[in-house]
């Protein structure tokens, strides 16, 4: 599957803002956009004001660099929002968050989102006692999530969990940190997610 190839700082850079695509990296002086806060290439400080079509461009874009989504998969995802009851924008973001890579990071079990999709495509993870290597499966309520036993004694779940420590777990996920297991006790709400994303951006992109 085609993946992005080009180095994650350039695509914060180019979203101005800080996604959150390298672990620890993200939260130290060496940010790459809190270095050289413009965007890439030879135009990157010179950039226009941007059209309304762009702001809302961009704002998809955001959110789909964010969690690792190609093109077709997100715009599947809206489908799916626009047909569910409320608020469309609202049910976009909250169905992405049910992605299993994301739960995974959202519990501390990966250091990013693009780390954890690469631990569950590598089937570290079991849900509901199965091993599950699909980054996109959708988590439901109940759901429980585990390191596979084999990969428990690795160092670098040991690693991680050291890396992740005192990050907050949202309320609508329960993690047992010694047993490596998380379990999902509601389904996220709008609230939970902390990107700051303009999801009606989206919305009216789509309703073109
Ligand atoms: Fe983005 Fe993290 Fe790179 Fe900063 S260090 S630009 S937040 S991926």
């Amino acid at each position: 599957m085609a993946r992005y190839t080009e180095s994650v700082c350039r695509i914060c850079r180019r979203e101005g803002q800080k996604l959150f695509l390298k672990g620890d990296r993200c939260y130290t002086d060496k940010c790459a956009i809190d270095r050289r806060a413009y965007a890439p290439g030879q135009h990157g400080q010179s950039r226009k004001k941007l059209s309304e079509y762009g702001t809302q461009l961009r704002e998809k874009q955001k959110v789909r660099r964010a969690y690792g989504i190609l093109e077709g998969q997100f715009a599947h995802y809206f489908e799916l929002a626009n047909k569910k009851q409320g608020v469309t924008g609202e049910n976009l973001l909250t169905l992405i968050e049910r992605r299993l890579d994301n739960v995974v990071y959202r519990l501390g079990l990966a250091v990013s989102r693009p780390e954890a999709r690469q631990l569950v495509s590598h089937a570290h993870f079991l849900v509901n006692g199965k091993k599950v290597n699909i980054p996109s499966y959708l988590v439901k309520v109940g759901d429980v999530i585990t390191v596979a036993e084999t990969s428990k004694k690795s160092p670098k779940f040991e690693a991680v969990l050291a890396s992740t420590e005192g990050r907050i777990v949202p309320k609508w996920l329960d993690m047992n940190k010694e047993a490596l297991e998380g379990r999902v006790v509601a389904f996220a709400e709008r609230e939970d997610i902390d990107l700051p994303i303009e999801e009606h951006l989206i919305v009216e992109l789509y309703s073109k």
